[in-house]
């Protein structure tokens, strides 16, 4: 059924701004960059893209009348912190399982930033040695039996609220929003780059591209940027996600390979640990900007961005939306890495 038919809880403002980044524009010489920002677009806990996606999943948890969001992430997990959130908005209760996933030794990475947050918001948060893995884990089938044995009704996301029916749904719609902001802006987007680890958001934006181009629309490139450093598990997670997304919404053929681009290279060696490469995109994109991105994220995606432009692998005449699906809170667990100004010659 067509996209506007799905239950949607609205958590957000409206529409995420858009707007260009010129000075980055003009370092890299080549290629106009604009900027789509997730970060900045709602009210609940500095929301982020999973703020978005949780749309269409509370408004299932509501209407089968869950009274607790049970999910799963890394301690620094932004996925939860937004659910936090969301249940703290809705009057729900939230249970979070935060896992061991980075390997990355930061006296304060249980306590600071996200997890925070969390806390902050009264989410009952179960700290788990496990390490880092988007599947379904024990810990967290442990923590919905737990809601129900305690006479709760739990509602399960999964991480990254991806490996889900209504996962898609959120980043489907914001294709949607592109288009329109492209015609109140007199602007087209050739080309979109967007960080991918649990793959629903890129997928999201597959599928919803793929449907308007069925309407009519033009072609253009989703290019995810591989944040897991498992390339396989990536792409096989957002083709498999947009491929159901596209059913799910009716787009009425199958994807084309060419529609499903995830590209390696500036993951670095593990999940949530920061390669030089995005060190230097953080710096870059904050001093050139004043725009703040994280060492886990969009960091990676920026850093696959600039090297796209610069090899031409982006054309110079290309008009790209980088999506900025938030994360900042993190960088609270990664203060070692910016214990001194590295002022850049730009
Ligand atoms: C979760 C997250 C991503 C990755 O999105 P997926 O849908 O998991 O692929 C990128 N950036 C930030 C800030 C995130 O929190």
């Amino acid at each position: 059924m067509p996209l506007t038919d799905f239950p949607r809880h609205p958590l957000t403002f409206g529409p995420s701004p858009v707007h260009p980044l010129d000075r980055l524009t003009a370092h890299l010489g080549g290629a106009s960059i604009w900027a789509k920002r997730e970060d900045v677009s709602s009210g609940l806990a500095y929301g982020g893209n999973k703020t978005r996606k949780l749309e269409y999943l509370v408004a299932d948890a509501i209407a089968q009348g869950a009274d607790t969001l049970v999910s799963i992430g890394g301690y620094q997990s932004n996925h939860t912190r937004q659910v936090a959130a969301v249940a703290a908005h809705l009057g729900m209760k939230a249970v979070l399982v935060q896992e061991n996933w980075v390997d990355w030794h930061d006296s304060a990475a249980d306590r600071v930033g996200n997890i925070l947050l969390s806390r902050v918001m009264g989410a009952e948060v179960r700290i788990d040695p496990a390490g880092f893995g988007i599947g379904f884990k024990d810990s967290w089938r442990q923590a919905i039996e737990d809601v129900t044995a305690r006479g709760g009704t739990p509602y399960a996301i999964p991480a990254g609220g991806s490996d889900h029916r209504l996962g898609g749904l959120g980043f489907a719609r914001w294709a949607q929003e592109v288009e329109k902001q492209e015609r109140e802006l007199g602007v087209f987007f050739d080309t979109v780059v967007v960080c991918a680890v649990t793959g629903s958001t890129q997928a999201g934006m597959i599928a919803g591209f793929a449907a308007l181009e069925e309407a009519g629309g033009p072609r253009r490139r989703v290019i995810g940027i591989d944040a897991s450093a498992k390339i396989d598990e990536t792409r096989d997670q957002v083709a498999r996600i947009a491929r159901a997304t596209a059913e799910l919404i009716g787009v009425g053929r199958d994807l084309r390979d060419d529609e499903i681009v995830v590209l390696e290279g500036w993951a670095g060696e593990k999940y949530g640990i920061p390669a030089q490469s995005t060190l230097d995109a953080i710096r870059l994109t904050g001093q050139l900007e004043g725009v703040i991105l994280d060492p886990v994220y969009e960091g990676k995606s920026m850093a696959g961005l600039v090297d796209l432009v610069t090899d031409g692998e982006i054309p110079r005449d290309s008009t790209v939306l980088y999506a900025h699906l938030g994360g900042q809170q993190a960088l609270n667990a990664y203060s070692a890495l910016f214990t001194h100004t590295a002022a850049l010659d730009l």
